[in-house]
């Protein structure tokens, strides 16, 4: 089947291209697995308009919104595989191959998190990697920085502006001096030992001597990685401290000509208001594309 604009991934920044071609009265299909980043998270915050509001609840709103834009189609799947064709591009399915005059690049990135028992499950509920989507809800009450390498200084030099805040340092680093003499400017307290496991509902970690410690909130960082298909198309990827990321131009353009990203997948580090404003700009660029 033949589309004006295939987009791959049908979240926040996928849903929000489609909303522009749709309004173009271009035909898009948006192929999406339906794995968001976030859907570990009970609420979203720091989208405005939609603050506190459960992710999912604004994607089946956005997903209904557009579903009165007869051009755009939605596919619940994987696609596995993406190439150029003569006339533009191709898109593999399990079951089916779509092409499109262009491309939109929407499939976010997952997180690798660090290997530590009992982490996981708490991921996006009491341990988060983004005090500006989770900070304000734990009522200032203590926090702990997990570290997984010297990046984490970042971490721990910001959260005490969420609450006092002590630094896990996990066997993952060593602070200097001056990394030290820092955290105690901004009331960070250093805990060495090696965590064993963290257990409870409040976040409770347990340390290598036995000892406990229990957080309103944890934060980590993640490694970040996004989906084979850029590769597979050529497009030219950029190293960020969390993991790599497609390099686009302030229009969401690749370096592939009429390949478009936007959202997490396109960015060192992202939300989803800015997510949302990635796939705005990747749709009408997308559109504009396919007249000049
Ligand atoms: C635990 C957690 C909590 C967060 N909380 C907040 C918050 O409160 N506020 C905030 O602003 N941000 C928050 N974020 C960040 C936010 O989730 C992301 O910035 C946002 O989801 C990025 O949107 P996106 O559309 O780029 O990618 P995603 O939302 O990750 O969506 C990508 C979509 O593409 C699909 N996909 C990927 N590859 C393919 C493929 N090959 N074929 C088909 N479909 C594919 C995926 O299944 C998924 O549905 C949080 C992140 C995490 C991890």
């Amino acid at each position: 089947m033949q589309f004006d604009v295939i987009i791959v991934g049908g979240s926040f920044a996928g849903l929000s291209a489609a909303l522009q071609l749709g309004r173009a009265r271009r035909t898009a299909l948006v192929i999406d697995a339906g794995e968001r980043r976030n859907r570990f998270a009970l609420a979203a915050h720091g989208f405005l308009g939609r603050d506190g509001v459960a992710p999912d609840k604004i994607i089946t709103e956005a997903t209904s919104q557009l579903a009165r834009y007869v051009t755009v189609a939605g596919l619940k799947a994987s696609a596995s595989k993406a190439g150029c064709t003569e006339e533009g591009f191709y898109v593999g399915t399990h079951d089916d191959t779509f092409h499109g005059k262009r491309l939109i690049l929407a499939g976010g990135v997952a997180d690798a998190l660090p290997d530590i028992p009992g982490l996981a499950d708490r991921w996006g509920k009491s341990i988060f990697h983004c005090p500006y989507c989770h900070g304000y809800e734990l009522e200032r009450g203590p926090i702990g920085v997990l570290a997984t390498s010297a990046l984490s200084m970042h971490h721990a030099m910001m959260l005490p502006d969420w609450g006092p805040t002590t630094l896990l340092v996990n066997d993952s680093f060593i602070p200097d001096e001056t990394q030290r003499s820092a955290l105690a400017g901004r009331g960070v307290s250093v805990e060495e030992g090696h965590i064993r496991r963290i257990f409870g509902q409040r976040p409770t970690v347990e340390l290598a001597n036995g000892r406990t410690i229990e957080f309103a909130g944890i934060f980590t960082l993640s490694r970040t990685m996004g989906g084979p298909m850029a590769e597979q198309l050529g497009c030219d990827l950029k190293d960020g401290p969390l993991g790599s990321f497609i390099g686009v131009d302030e229009q969401q353009q690749t370096s592939v000509p009429g390949v478009f990203a936007c959202g997490d997948v396109a960015r060192a580090a992202g939300s989803i208001a800015l997510a949302v404003s990635d796939g705005s700009m990747a749709g009408v660029a997308a559109h504009r594309s396919l007249i000049f």
